[in-house]
């Protein structure tokens, strides 16, 4: 039973106030078929939209089956209308981009009936107002009448027991007219039903009570009913749209306008493309540059030199310290270079770990010792001191270049390497993997030497001298020339003379210094390098093994000036005061530590290089800072430092085509709010039939929900075509084959970025749309 008690409501547009309910007090019985009559204006409307829960009374009271609705919250009213109440308008307010089915279907929607049962209802509905055989039509397929009685079926199918009925037969003709207005009486059985109307002919043949309606008041009453004392038996069953209903009810609307969809997930999507395809770029060429690089540069030997620098002792500004005032003194700061250099302890016991280092990951170590050997030899009964590493060549800056690559490999200077020694010879063997053999052998005893090329089979003229041949530039020279070519090693004491002052000289040379040599060299191949890939790191000049080096340091070791220089602080040969690293230098070239200047352990291949660098940390393990000995891999420095490159690139290219999506972001927004005001209409059918505003933002939600993950599909989509193109037009500038790479995960987060964009972009429109008052957008056309 519903009552009316004293309503009051009134609608205030600028000075003027309109009373459309004044001080209303009806009663209704649970069935009977009441119409308000009533001129234009008068508030017929105003009330039904009240008593339906549509809009909100000022003062007064709205009892429904004996309970007070004064206290009502919005879901309560939401939950009312859905339950309680069935509206029919005048202008039927189907939602035309659903098919009739799913316009019935819609409130039970609401009230989480099952698809099944909803389907039922439905049908029974339909089958009521006679539109059986035209359910799956669209509305703008069916006549007035017809779109008419759908929209009874809709009012019917949630089965309330009020149906309030909106001038129902304003647009139709007359017999229409009658028809619709028998299918309302027959309903009228089993619930109350309240209908507006201005039309007297049609009230007075079919309602059972006729109220008067004049500037909001009651006029008359034909058949007023006082009810008894009432208990409150009203129950609600609150509603709620769930998220797949919201997406399937935003998903029809979306594909009643597909040309513009298509178009905006378009051009929302070319942030996501242009992104994309930067990912799939920066990840192929990472790829590119791991694989080429970690291949190449894998077997870059690992080096241990004496002095190591220690990037994570240098230490950051102070930040404390920025923008210092003048304090009226300067203070005296640390050498950074110092503190940042590390001195290895290079020891007997470290280069036996070394030497134990697993064949199968490193079969190829080199030492650099530091020697200086005197050597001779003969040339046409002639005897001549010997180089292996001239001074000096030239300055160009190519020396620069050359000296850079240098520094980690040959302790001797340019002129002269030491090969690495091959642990084991069943394995891979430095020399054979990466030089050819021009003519003569390979080296097998400590003595044979072997003379290094560049790529064209070149070599520098005074590399040649300092060999004690002869040569003129440009001049081609038979290989013969320098195979079989033999050197002499002098032992110290042989070499050097001692003068009276302490000091020692290289004595004059002689015949019989030659002679009396045991050390003799030979060269025994000339070699070069293989490829441009190959680890060329040999200087070019003579090559010589580490045995040899050891096997004159062993000779040298107690020579006199190897005593005599171990005691003082003074160059034995020059003079000079020297610091210790310089005695260190100067004891190491005259042969008297055998202790190497340097180590290189060359990987055997890239899964090798992991093993050797953990072997080396596993010495440092649970050692003092100082007495750590800290390597250089060069592979990683260059590796880390392109990746580091393309990083920083690829972080600026996202960026800026993270602009495009702010942009589809605004422009989703803006489409957001254009369907808001499309579908203002249907915002209100769903407040009549009980969406609540999470509902009716969740249907906004799911729009642009809908149009970002299709947004987003759409742009890897096309993202993923693009590479093919991409690739191909890469591969016939830089030989590369397959660069641009789209990782499925980028694929997948860009799809999801794209949803959460378009959403957030969508949200505000939606939550608008959310605050619409049902009333007011029921009465928008
Ligand atoms: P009827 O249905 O009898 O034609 P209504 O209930 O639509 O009458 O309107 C009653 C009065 O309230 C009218 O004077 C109308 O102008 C006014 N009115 C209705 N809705 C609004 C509104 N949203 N804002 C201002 N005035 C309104």
């Amino acid at each position: 039973m519903l009552q009316l008690k004293d309503l009051r409501k009134s609608y205030h547009v600028g000075d003027t106030v309109t009373h459309a309910l004044d001080d209303v007090s009806i009663s209704f019985r649970n069935q009977e078929f009441v119409a308000i009559l009533g001129p234009s204006g008068s508030g017929k409307t105003t009330l039904l939209n009240v008593v339906g829960g549509l809009d909100r009374y000022d003062s007064g009271d709205l009892i429904i089956n004996g309970k007070s609705t004064k206290n009502f919250k919005e879901t309560d009213w939401d939950a009312y209308r859905n339950n309680s109440v069935g509206f029919v308008f005048q202008n039927y307010n189907l939602i035309s981009h659903l098919s009739i089915i799913a316009n019935v279907e819609l409130g039970m929607n609401l009230s989480g009936v099952s698809a099944t049962e909803r389907h039922k209802r439905a049908m029974d509905a339909l089958t009521q107002v006679g539109l059986k055989e035209h359910i799956s039509k669209n509305p703008n397929q069916l006549s007035g009448g017809q779109m008419q009685r759908v929209a009874i079926a809709r009012a019917l199918a949630n089965d309330p027991d009020i149906l309030l009925c909106d001038e129902p037969t304003g647009a139709l003709d007359t017999e229409t007219s009658e028809q619709i207005m028998k299918l309302i009486k027959e309903l009228s059985k089993d619930r109350l039903v309240v209908m507006v109307t201005h039309n007297p002919k049609l009230a007075q043949e079919y309602a059972t009570r006729i109220v008067n309606f004049q500037d909001g008041k009651v006029l008359n009453d034909s058949n007023p009913f006082i009810p008894k004392e009432e208990k409150d038996t009203f129950k609600l069953k609150h509603t709620k749209m769930s998220y797949w209903n919201a997406i399937k009810l935003s998903f029809t609307n979306i594909m009643t306008k597909k040309g513009r969809t298509t178009l905006t997930a378009f051009a929302s999507s070319i942030g996501i493309i242009s992104i994309a395809v930067v990912l799939a770029l920066s990840n192929g060429f990472q790829k590119q540059i791991d694989t080429t690089m970690s291949k190449a540069l894998a077997k870059y030997p690992v080096t241990i030199n004496q002095t190591a620098t220690d990037a994570s002792s240098v230490t950051d500004r102070d930040e404390s310290e920025k923008n210092v005032k003048n304090r009226g003194y300067l203070t005296v700061e640390k050498d950074k270079m110092q503190e940042s250099t590390h001195q290895n302890k290079i020891n007997p016991e470290y280069v036996n770990y070394i030497k134990k280092i697993n064949p199968n990951y490193a079969n190829n170590i080199s030492y650099q010792r530091g020697i200086n050997m005197n050597l001779l030899t003969r040339s046409k009964n002639k005897i001549k001191r010997v180089q292996f590493s001239p001074i000096s060549t030239s300055s160009d800056s190519s020396q620069a270049a050359a000296q850079m690559r240098m520094q980690a490999i040959s302790a001797t200077g340019l002129g002269s390497s030491v090969f690495p020694t091959t642990l084991n010879s069943s394995k891979s063997n430095f020399l054979k993997e990466n030089y050819q053999l021009l003519s003569g052998a390979w080296p097998h005893k400590a003595t044979d030497l072997v003379l290094v090329t560049d790529n064209e089979n070149k070599l520098n003229i005074n590399i040649i001298k300092n060999l004690g041949l002869k040569a003129k530039a440009g001049e081609k020279l038979n290989y013969q020339k320098f195979v079989g070519k033999k050197f002499k090693v002098v032992d110290n004491d042989d070499y050097y003379q001692k003068l009276p002052t302490g000091m020692f000289i290289p004595q004059k040379i002689s015949n019989s210094m030659y002679d009396n040599s045991k050390t003799q060299m030979q060269i025994v191949g000339v070699i070069r390098p293989k490829d441009e890939n190959s680890m060329a790191l040999l200087s070019s000049g003579i090559a010589y093994s580490d045995q040899l080096s050891q096997k004159i340091i062993k000779k040298n070791k107690k020579s006199e000036i190897v005593r005599a220089q171990k005691k003082t602080e003074q160059n034995v040969m020059t003079g000079q005061d020297m610091n210790a690293r310089e005695k260190k230098q100067m004891l190491q070239s005259i042969g008297g530590s055998t202790i190497p200047t340097s180590i290189m352990i060359y990987p055997n291949d890239f899964d090798a290089k992991d093993k050797v660098l953990d072997y080396l940390d596993r010495w440092n393990q649970g050692k003092k800072k100082k007495d750590k000995i800290i390597y250089t891999d060069m592979s990683r420095a260059v590796t880390s430092m392109t990746g580091g490159l393309l990083n920083g690139v690829t972080t600026v290219l996202v960026a800026f085509a993270a602009i495009s999506l702010v942009t589809s972001m605004i422009m989703i927004g803006i489409l957001t709010y254009t369907s808001v005001l499309e579908r203002t209409k249907e915002i209100g059918i769903l407040k009549a039939l009980g969406a609540r505003k999470k509902d009716i933002t969740r249907v906004f939600d799911a729009e642009t929900f809908i149009l970002g993950v299709f947004s987003g599909i759409l742009g890897v989509v096309v993202a993923w075509l693009l590479v093919f193109p991409i690739n191909s037009i890469l591969y016939s500038i830089t030989d590369l084959a397959n660069v641009a790479q789209l990782n499925p995960i980028h694929a997948l987060i860009l799809i999801l970025i794209s949803t959460v964009l378009t959403m957030v972009g969508g949200h505000l429109p939606a939550r608008m749309a959310a605050k619409k008052d049902a009333a007011i957008a029921l009465r928008s056309e």
